[in-house]
């Protein structure tokens, strides 16, 4: 019996609401609230006649913590989800705090104006004393964590697929699977394809920022930045076969690295077609992907916002894309002396999701996490005071969840290593 407000109603947020209202005893009401309340009106229309959760709607600008302290004090929820973008991570989690509410969300935090001097004096602090120089990091929700514990309230950061289930994949392996772990590698692979030549399956903006910044993984506790897709691998990835994938930052280096310290090496790997590849060094190399604005004929227009406009919608790729993704962990290490492998994944179809939620694989995958970990807040499985990685929490009751609920997981005890 609980009340929960998402915000942001884009690719990821459908897909969990949708997920949300297949489970009505838990989510019993849910407002869906976001910049574009025409888009919350269509979604809760289309579901209403399918669930028993009572769904209303709510119009709000996430970068104003006053008007979200307004529409969360109306609606007194029990758990805000945050499913609009990384932008609005700290006004979210001030609102949260201000009124007394739990809260989670699915990446962290990044400014949305990089010129910003302020945000840019702490950032160049950060890639020095770090060594890692993506936009993004935990730095900025991680000092929130005394004023959360200090509430009562849980906080949980990165609740999506990756980062999300990959850290409780590793909670998995650290408590049942391994004495120590050595390495782990993230292998998010999507055999996916859309028909277009160049398109992005989720919000450009951030995808494409993510894939252009240099490479970087943890080795003994400290990071090695690399040139941005300078390290290419192949795998033969079960029911999708060989891809080529390179060495990506990924958030939850970040957070692996802090919270289990005694793991050697942390990498991540993304496959990519050599289409997409092309499309992306051209439009970099015209300035396309900038992030800083630019007069033309008397308007302001920033680059990576404008090509966002010209790109299909993610949202649109739904009925277009067939294939698979396969996301997961390998893991090297020792269990009772002997050394040991494990590789636990989850390889989900593209033309089923939408099937079953009208959208495709990527936004399904870090939709039905979404859910699954709220799940895990609102039944009490996940509750401590404080700020948290997925890692951080129990994983058995949230993996149950993710194979009940659409993500059932599959292990190999004896993978091919990347080397
Ligand atoms: P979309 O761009 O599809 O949706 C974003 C939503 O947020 C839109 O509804 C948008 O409203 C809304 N929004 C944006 N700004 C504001 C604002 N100021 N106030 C209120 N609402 C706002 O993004 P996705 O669904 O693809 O991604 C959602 C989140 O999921 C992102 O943070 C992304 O980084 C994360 N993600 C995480 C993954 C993981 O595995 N952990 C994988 C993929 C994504 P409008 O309709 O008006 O534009």
């Amino acid at each position: 019996m609980s009340k929960v407000l998402v915000i942001g109603c884009g690719g990821v947020a459908s897909v969990a609401i949708s997920k949300c209202c297949q489970v009505s005893d838990v989510f019993t009401e849910l407002c869906i609230a976001s910049r574009t309340k025409t888009k919350c009106d269509a979604l809760a229309a289309k579901l209403a006649p399918t669930t028993r959760t009572k769904i209303t709607t709510a119009q709000v600008d996430a970068d104003d913590v006053q008007q979200l302290c307004d529409l969360i004090n109306s609606y007194k929820p029990d758990l805000v989800m945050n499913i609009a973008l990384p932008y609005q991570d700290l006004t979210i989690m001030d609102a949260c705090l201000a009124c007394g509410v739990n809260y989670m969300d699915t990446a962290n935090y990044e400014p949305e104006n990089t010129d910003d001097l302020a945000w840019r004096a702490i950032y160049e602090k950060r890639c020095k004393e770090a060594g890692f120089s993506a936009y993004f990091d935990y730095s900025w929700q991680w000092a929130y964590k005394k004023k959360f514990e200090d509430a009562g309230l849980t906080a949980l950061l990165g609740c999506g697929f990756d980062p999300g289930v990959t850290q409780a994949y590793c909670a998995y392996a650290a408590k049942h699977e391994f004495d120590s772990i050595d390495t782990i590698d993230i292998l998010d692979c999507n055999g996916g394809d859309h028909g277009y030549a160049f398109a992005t399956n989720f919000n450009p903006e951030i995808n494409l920022r993510e894939v252009s910044a240099p490479g970087s993984y943890m080795e003994n506790g400290k990071w090695v930045e690399i040139p941005p897709m300078s390290i290419k691998r192949e795998y033969n990835f079960d029911q999708v076969g060989q891809k080529d994938m390179y060495l990506l930052h990924h958030e939850e280096i970040e957070s692996l690295g802090k919270n289990l310290p005694d793991v050697k090496r942390i990498r991540f790997f993304m496959t990519f077609g050599q289409s997409y590849l092309d499309h992306m060094r051209c439009l970099e190399d015209v300035g396309m992907l900038s992030t800083t604005p630019i007069n033309y004929n008397g308007q302001e227009i920033v680059p990576i916002q404008f090509l966002k406009a010209l790109l299909p919608d993610p949202a649109s790729l739904g009925p277009r894309t067939k294939g698979k993704t396969n996301i997961g962990c390998i893991f090297t290490g020792k269990k009772d002396g002997k050394d040991k492998t494990y590789y636990i994944y989850n390889v989900c179809d593209h033309q089923e999701c939408y099937r079953e939620v009208g959208s495709q694989a990527i936004s399904y995958t870090t939709g039905v996490p979404a859910m699954c970990g709220a799940l895990m807040m609102l039944t009490g499985e996940w509750t401590k005071p404080g700020v948290y990685t997925v890692e951080e929490f129990n994983p058995d009751p949230f993996l149950d969840a993710l194979d009940k609920y659409g993500l059932p997981r599959s292990e190999n005890h004896d993978p091919v290593l990347v080397d």
